[in-house]
């Protein structure tokens, strides 16, 4: 949650509207009785946890996934209704916490389990299995081994759930449509050898799967993190008609000034203007989230226009040029990342992914929620 208090400098405005239209859309995609699990950890990829859960509770989402405790508790402090799983690590110190406040733990290892649940019965929890993401859960190559875990555990604490995790749903490529089949395909046979627990989760899609392979799956429970928001899993994959930002990201411009030719801007002298130009300074820099490696190659826009950046970005500054463009003054708003020029965007230019330009945006850039 934020509080730092909104001033004009640079900010993030979250369209509440398009997020209802974007998690509407998103399950018309889903067969009818998909249940969604609405995933925020990371304070909601950078949109703000509490006013995104509070949002999608009042439009009836009730299940909900977070990282981890703090970030569960924050959202029971702030009257969150239904489910919340933690679908990493706690560490076993806090288990009466987890009672508390009603979270659901996902077991990570039997070794996790048998030490979590060593004396304390009462924990609801839910199994990860690991179909080939490689990183939590009983490994699903041994289903005796793991019917047995599920059964033991099932016995000795509040278990509801099973789940899996896709680790190339988002590609197109064949061998890769072929593996996620197979993960599909291994949980829901160890699904099926655990149906007397009537498990009341059990669920394996993320937002890519949910995309493009619910019909592979029975599952009605789809966990829902970067479509949410309006972002691809990849960025060769295409989105619903209508599925889009909901983050804008504005900041405005502090100086404006023209420069010789043979000028050099910022650190490094990485830049020297070719001819006279007009550069305007911005007030948003890499500790506000915005990364460095746009140094030299991204660009904002104002009324519009694209304004390349200009030499290297700074703590909390950066320049961009601004020759080309007319009636540009002191104190104009410039915008960051919207709904045509995405985080996916952004994220292209410099080989990372939408995610983390959005998990990044700091915590002193306040956000501002548009109803
Ligand atoms: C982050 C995460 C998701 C959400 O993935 P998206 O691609 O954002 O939909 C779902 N499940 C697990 C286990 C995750 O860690």
């Amino acid at each position: 949650m934020y509080t730092t208090r909104f001033t004009r400098r640079s900010w993030v405005e979250i369209d509440c509207v398009q997020l209802e239209t974007n998690l509407k859309i998103a399950k018309s995609h889903m067969s009818d009785n998909t249940d969604i699990m609405a995933v925020i950890k990371a304070d909601a990829y950078g949109h703000g946890d509490t006013k995104v859960a509070t949002l999608l509770n009042k439009l009836g989402v009730t299940l909900f996934a977070v990282s981890n405790i703090d970030e569960a508790i924050l959202l029971r402090e702030c009257g969150i209704k239904g489910e919340i799983l933690i679908i990493g690590y706690t560490p076993v110190e806090l288990a009466s916490e987890l009672m508390k406040y009603d979270i659901t733990q996902t077991l990570v290892s039997e070794e996790y389990a048998e030490k979590l649940l060593t004396g304390k019965m009462d924990i609801k929890c839910q199994f990860a299995i690991d179909t080939g993401m490689g990183r939590i859960g009983i490994n699903a190559c041994d289903i005796d081994r793991c019917v047995r875990a599920i059964n033991k555990y099932a016995d000795r604490c509040k278990l509801n759930g099973i789940f899996t995790h896709l680790s190339v749903a988002d590609s197109a490529d064949e061998s890769d449509i072929l593996f996620t089949k197979k993960q599909i395909d291994m949980f829901e046979n160890l699904a099926k050898c655990v149906s007397h627990l009537e498990l009341e989760y059990i669920h394996c899609l993320n937002s890519a799967g949910g995309l493009y392979h619910s019909c592979c799956t029975h599952n009605k429970v789809v966990r829902l993190g970067i479509v949410l928001y309006g972002l691809k899993p990849d960025y060769y994959n295409t989105l619903p008609e209508g599925i889009s930002p909901v983050l804008t990201w504005k900041t405005v411009i502090s100086a404006l000034k023209t420069v010789d030719a043979n000028k050099s801007i910022g650190y490094g002298r990485t830049f020297i203007t070719s001819k006279p130009m007009k550069i305007a300074t911005l007030p948003t820099g890499y500790a506000d989230g915005y990364n460095r490696a746009l140094s030299n190659k991204g660009f904002v826009l104002i009324n519009g226009q694209k304004a390349p950046i200009v030499g290297r970005i700074c703590m909390d500054q950066m320049m961009v040029d601004v020759t080309e463009i007319d009636h540009v003054k002191e104190g104009d708003e410039v915008v960051l990342l919207n709904d045509k020029f995405g985080a996916d965007d952004m994220a292209r230019l410099i080989g990372t992914i939408g995610y983390e330009v959005v998990c990044n945006i700091s915590k002193r850039v306040p956000r501002i929620y548009i109803e």
